[in-house]
């Protein structure tokens, strides 16, 4: 089984979220089944030792204003195919913004060509390898399922697109369609139009053969109003064709048997040594020394991720003798409102604001707690990394944190399936209640550790997605 993966981003090579951790994860996940996966990946500057390692497979004169080459190039178990087009990528800062903040502005042309080379490499292959499957993720790759079909191949292979997250859809002016060849014909409901403009990721939705989502419970709020942001009637048309996939981690990369980011590495049979990383992190954060538990925050500052909601419930955190050390980078007034938090709360609550991948380490090593009070939430990634770690996740019922999180109570304690504490998203007396219930079980030593042990033994790698990819990738060659 041949499958070419779509992608804007891939950890450890370039990530701003989540959807980099999964890229980078699944493919090793699927190697032992048997899948030959190769991900096609835009050449951007911290990918450009990679670049010089690999060999040419296939050039464009002019993909979009300019000449084009795809790289191929092994590294980290990954097999890449980077789209080296420097008028497209070759740029400082940021993969998609520019120095002002605000989306390059010719983002169609340089995810556009994403898809446009990954449907040539449908076609003709990259050297002589050609997938059997197609799978995008994300806007980023959304046109791929659409140029595929424009193209009318004699043998086209599968397509699948996968939504990691519906707020971010790639809506352009409907004139740009002249630009990738689209006709007429595709700008309605049930084509590549959203509201009068070019949707990539509606284009996905519509052409793709089938769509996967990150969790069950977010499959089923795509087909709602509240949570389908505009396509929930996309998501309702193509129902049978939509699956729930929940992410798993990369088991390797997030280990506090082995992690190099941590003080002291430990198992869940040495969880006293979590201590040592603790004060590792209570000194980044200039936090006392205490008692009480210590959360941590690891996320995008943004109104989805709930951390408005969090703002206004950290007095009773600290009441209750608890300490937060928050890592994020966003919104702005999210951002400053924590760092004067940090001055009321001086001791309490340590704020860094940017974005550090080796302390997001130290910070599931050296918490008690990880919070995650998100709006909606597709999966979610830093609760799972909280689970491995004995981390307590806690965290808002919805999506993927709803199917990965079970809330302590008297049932779940005596099953020992308790690994968190859950609240409904958007609310403060909720999110309050939760954080009052994680410090009280907290000062039950023996309780707290029967929770990490709970945490510790879920079953948070790739193993069983993987293989429920494999089903689907199996059923479509089929068909
Ligand atoms: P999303 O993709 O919506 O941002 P996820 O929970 O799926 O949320 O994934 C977020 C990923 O990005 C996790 O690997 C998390 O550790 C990482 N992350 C988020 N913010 C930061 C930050 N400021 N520094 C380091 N890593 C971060």
């Amino acid at each position: 089984m041949k499958v070419l993966y779509v992608a804007s981003e891939c950890a450890p090579f370039i990530k701003t979220g989540g959807l980099a951790d999964v890229i980078g994860a699944v493919p090793k996940a699927l190697k032992p089944l048997g899948v030959d996966l190769k991900i096609l990946l835009p050449a951007y500057p911290a990918l450009s030792d990679i670049l010089a390692s690999g060999r040419s497979v296939c050039t464009c004169d002019d993909l979009f204003g300019g000449p084009a080459e795809v790289v191929e190039a092994k590294t980290e178990g990954l097999s890449l195919l980077l789209l080296d087009a420097t008028h497209l990528y070759d740029r400082p800062g940021s993969i998609y913004l520019d120095e002002t903040g605000h989306d390059w502005h010719d983002n169609h042309l340089r995810f556009g060509a994403l898809c446009r080379v990954a449907a040539d490499i449908a076609n003709d292959g990259a050297g002589a390898w050609t997938p059997d499957i197609v799978h995008a993720h994300d806007w980023q790759a959304g046109l791929t399922p659409l140029m595929i079909e424009l193209d009318d191949l004699p043998n086209p292979p599968a397509t699948i697109i996968t939504v990691h997250n519906v707020a971010f859809q790639g809506l352009f002016p409907w004139q740009e369609k002249d630009t990738f060849g689209i006709p007429d014909e595709h700008f309605t409901h049930e084509g590549a139009e959203y509201w009068g403009k070019l949707g990539f990721l509606k284009a996905g939705l519509s052409y793709a053969d089938a769509i996967t989502t990150v969790s069950p419970t977010y499959a089923r709020e795509l087909l709602t109003p509240e949570f389908g942001m505009g396509l929930e009637g996309v998501f309702q048309n193509r129902h049978d064709d939509l699956h729930g996939i929940i992410n798993g981690i990369d088991l390797d990369t997030w280990n506090p048997k082995t992690d190099p980011h941590l003080a002291k590495n430990y198992t869940s049979r040495s969880l006293d040594r979590k201590a040592i990383n603790r004060a590792a992190l209570a000194e980044r954060f200039g936090l006392d020394d205490s008692d009480g538990p210590l959360f941590c925050v690891v996320s995008r500052l943004t109104e989805q991720k709930g951390l408005d909601v969090l703002f206004e419930a950290l007095p009773t955190l600290v009441e209750q003798g608890g300490q937060i050390a928050i890592l994020g980078s966003g919104n702005s007034d999210l951002e400053e409102a924590f760092r004067q938090a940090q001055e009321r709360y001086a001791g309490q609550v340590g704020t860094i604001i940017g974005y550090d991948e080796p302390l997001s380490h130290l910070m599931q090593g050296g918490s008690d707690a990880i919070l995650v009070p998100s709006r909606f939430e597709p999966c979610g990634l830093t609760q799972l990394y909280g689970l491995r770690y004995g981390t307590l996740p806690v965290v808002a019922k919805t999506g993927g944190l709803a199917d990965t999180v079970s809330d302590v109570s008297e049932e779940t304690i005596r099953k020992k399936t308790a690994t968190g504490f859950t609240c409904e998203p958007g609310n403060v007396e909720g999110l309050r209640d939760a954080i009052s219930r994680a410090c009280k079980a907290y000062g039950d030593r023996d309780l707290w550790r029967q929770l990490q042990k709970n945490a510790m033994r879920q079953m948070v790698g790739w193993e069983k997605s993987a293989k429920a990819y494999l089903a689907l990738y199996h059923h479509l060659v089929s068909a």
